[in-house]
């Protein structure tokens, strides 16, 4: 069942449209990731869902009932900002029970409710400290106990780790993913930051310049992306684009490319100029030529965090500009500093978009390269 549901819903700031007639739903006791680059409408978009935004029109459902013109206090939810907000002065303890205080939660059961986010997010040893004397990540762990304990059916994250130092950074974002696991409610985080999105949302909505332009769990937003757009924006670096030619039909679709050593067969639909992209750390790389592979000339290599190797590849083609592919350690020590390489691209890895930047529905009968 979707928890909130937003239904043509249109921001516009003078000329400029923040949110761009959204029809969308986020289902119930998951996570959602709004993710895009920065200036796309996601704060906007949570901003008319907490309320605190007013739609140019269009409205926002709360299961069946109609909230878009109550006011925040009004709709039942949590919201956490990027700046921690707490209550300096009082202990980690009283700042989260501060609001189920006023909510007249009787004792024994605010106890509970405390002790229960304290161990949720490993603030057992601070419990006592004023917040006063915490760091900022800390302190934002207290902003999110305390929502979490009032036990709203929805809680909001508008970027809640942005303004904290990497280290605390890696630290919420471990509380976060344990905490998202364990709630029941329903979750939109905001996020411009993709591993952030990648680690914690059942599903990321993708979104640019104020639509949202796909939906789906990481791994198959990261995969498959619907277009260019989700192509270029995850990933570091995003997958790499060469043009193609797509010649024949239906079932009898062949796939020409520099990249590819011969023609291939393909099938779907799509036909003349397109555009293969394939993620840098699935082109295989090797040092000597491999069934399917074709020489490319290595530019650079570089050691990047975690051991992989970022190579910069050119072919002889003129057509083909410089382009990044990854790999693992292992395959990057084996490899050359520089010089000739032989590269190939799994087909099951490759994905084809027309000349509007739409993924083609293709797909290649054959997993290996078949010449026809
Ligand atoms: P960021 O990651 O930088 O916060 P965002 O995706 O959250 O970006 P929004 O903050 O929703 O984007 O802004 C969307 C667009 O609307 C931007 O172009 C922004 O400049 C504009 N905008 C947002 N709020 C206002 C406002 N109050 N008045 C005018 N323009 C605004």
């Amino acid at each position: 069942m979707a928890d909130i549901r937003v239904e043509r819903l249109r921001k516009t700031f003078g000329t400029l449209n923040a949110v761009d007639d959204i029809d969308f739903s986020f289902p119930q006791s998951s996570v959602t990731c709004l993710l895009g680059p920065s200036g796309c409408g996601k704060t906007t978009l949570m901003r008319i869902i907490a309320g605190l935004e007013e739609p140019t029109s269009g409205d926002v459902y709360f299961g069946d009932r109609r909230v878009t013109d109550l006011p925040p206090s009004k709709r039942e939810i949590g919201m956490v900002f990027q700046y921690p907000v707490v209550y300096k002065g009082i202990s980690v303890r009283q700042n989260i029970e501060l609001p189920l205080k006023s909510e007249k939660i009787p004792p024994a059961e605010r106890a509970r409710r405390v002790d229960e986010v304290i161990d949720l997010l490993g603030l057992r040893d601070l419990a006592d400290k004023d917040v006063s004397r915490l760091d900022n990540g800390s302190r934002q762990k207290v902003a999110v106990a305390r929502e979490v304990a009032r036990q709203p059916r929805i809680i909001l994250f508008d970027e809640p780790i942005t303004n904290v130092d990497a280290t605390a950074k890696l630290q919420l974002k471990r509380a976060f993913k344990e905490l998202t696991r364990r709630l029941s409610q329903t979750i939109v985080y905001v996020t411009h930051d993709q591993t952030e999105a990648m680690t914690l949302a059942d599903q990321i909505a993708l979104m640019r310049d104020g639509r949202i332009v796909q939906c789906d769990a990481p791994r198959t937003l990261y995969n498959h992306p619907a277009d260019v757009f989700g192509g270029w924006f995850l990933g570091n670096p995003g997958m790499a684009f060469f043009a193609a030619e797509l010649v024949g039909e239906g079932d009898f679709l062949t796939l020409l490319s520099p990249l590819l050593p011969a023609p291939v067969a393909a099938s779907g639909s799509g036909s003349g100029n397109v555009t293969l992209g394939i993620r840098p750390e699935q082109i295989l790389v090797s040092a000597r030529r491999e069934p399917g592979s074709i020489p490319a000339m290595l530019l650079r290599k570089s050691i990047q965090i975690g051991g992989q190797h970022l190579l910069s590849l050119d072919l002889a083609d003129a057509t083909i500009e410089p382009f990044k592919a990854k790999v693992s350690n292992e395959a990057g020590a084996a490899l050359p500093e520089s010089g000739e390489v032989w590269i190939s691209l799994p087909l099951d890895r490759v994905t084809l978009f027309g000349p509007d930047g739409a993924r083609l529905p293709v797909s290649f009968p054959f997993t290996e390269l078949v010449a026809v």
